[in-house]
């Protein structure tokens, strides 16, 4: 995640930069997906859920062991996800002990079913921080999500929890389909007062995957991010609240380093590179860390077809400390890339963004991006061909046959 906000702050109040990310023990940040339940059906879903109940789900029991073992390993952040989290029969249990256990305890929800009871107890509970996706507005978020009504019914939810005091967050996939809606999921955001703002850009897993041709062409995402850059100034330099960070794209960064460039002198642009350089850019495997509703652990939420082990056989913290090949391979730094990221001058700020692009597109994990949406002159490399983004046909490529 590229905290864009938060980094632009750097500009007005500058800190010290903290030690490169990978050269200390890393706990992640957890994202569970407690169910793959859900009533929506979104088109870029990469657990493709669906409104009936998945076997092997993880047992009350199981879940809390699991809790427990992430609050002795001490993690700095838990999200609890799905599918539609609230569609687990035992969710505000799970929370009420993570709650007790975590620093940082998040919500990831379509927002549809947040009203009365189910709001209540989410501000009981105290989470830091609730995610509701929006997709568009109206129409266009009912049909990416596939269900009609699916826009007033999550907006309510965004409602339910500013009343109640919950700090609220917009969650938004831009593609070809939904990328005419970020001015209105802006002004959105001030009519609403929501806090924080989170555009996520289409990873090929899951339905996203099947959907990748629908992905924003690269000017589309330029301007985007243009859009993202205006705002988030707006609210550093006015003080304006509204956090803004992105998803998937580590690229964004790079492309915030542009922006800077353009706008301010050397000596910022050479404090602000050091700030991303230490953040590293793509953290999956290091800094991010996917349980599934079977308990199966992967390296972040896209990676579903690599399993590192299961909670049910064995704790979290040991899986994630252990001698896990792939693991070791994603927490390689410089990670050894290819094509256009291998030769990019702003790898060591990117990380060589998402691999999981690269693999199905390609079968090799290493390969170039096809998501980066920068130049060859802002990358500092000459002219090269691009991978283009071809259609699903049905063929998903295994990591570990890739990898090993
Ligand atoms: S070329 Fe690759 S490493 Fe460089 S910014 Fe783009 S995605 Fe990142």
């Amino acid at each position: 995640m590229f905290r864009l906000t938060e980094y632009m702050r750097q500009l007005i109040d500058p800190s010290s930069v903290r030690a490169k990310r990978g050269s200390g023990p890393v706990k992640p940040v957890v994202i569970w997906n407690l169910t793959r339940r859900c009533n929506l059906k979104c088109r870029h879903c990469y657990t493709v859920s669906a409104d009936v109940n998945f076997p092997g789900e993880l047992s009350h029991q199981q879940a809390m062991d699991t809790l427990e073992d992430l609050g002795r390993f001490k993690i700095p952040a838990l999200i609890l996800s799905g599918g539609e989290p609230l569609d687990r029969k035992d969710l505000f249990q799970i929370a009420t002990r993570a709650r007790q256990l975590v620093r940082m305890l998040a919500l990831s929800t379509n927002g549809t079913k947040i009203h009365g009871e189910a709001a209540d107890r989410i501000a009981e509970i105290g989470f830091d921080y609730v995610g509701i996706s929006l997709d568009g507005i109206g129409a266009t978020n009912d049909w990416f999500r596939g269900v009609e009504g699916a826009f007033s019914d999550a907006l309510r939810g965004v409602r339910e929890c500013k009343k109640r005091g919950i700090k609220v967050g917009l969650r938004f996939c831009l593609t070809e389909g939904t990328h005419h809606h970020l001015p209105d999921l802006l002004k959105l955001c001030d009519d609403e007062g929501v806090d924080k703002f989170y555009l996520s850009h289409l990873v090929y897993a899951g339905r996203g995957d099947k959907h990748r041709g629908e992905d924003a062409a690269h000017r589309r995402t330029r301007h985007a991010l243009d859009l993202l850059l205006d705002r988030a100034w707006v609210a550093v330099a006015e003080d304006a609240p509204l956090d803004i960070v992105t998803g998937n794209n580590d690229a964004d960064a790079g492309y915030f380093l542009q922006w800077v460039a353009r706008n301010f002198d050397a000596d910022r642009v050479a404090h602000l590179r050091e700030h991303l350089a230490a953040w590293g850019g793509n953290s999956s495997g290091l800094g991010v860390a996917n349980i599934d509703n079977l308990g199966r652990v992967h390296p972040d939420t896209y990676w579903s077809d690599y399993t590192i082990g299961n909670v049910k056989t064995a704790p979290f913290s040991e899986l994630w400390t252990g001698e896990d090949p792939m693991l070791a391979m994603l927490r390689t730094r410089p990670r050894p890339l290819k094509g256009r990221c291998g030769s990019c001058t702003l790898r060591d700020v990117c990380g060589g963004n998402t691999r999981i692009r690269a693999l199905q597109l390609t079968g090799d994990p290493w390969a170039e991006d096809p998501a980066c949406y920068l130049s060859d002159a802002e990358i500092g490399v000459t002219s090269t061909e691009r991978l283009a983004v071809k259609p699903f046909r049905g063929k998903r490529h295994d990591p570990a046959h890739q990898f090993f």
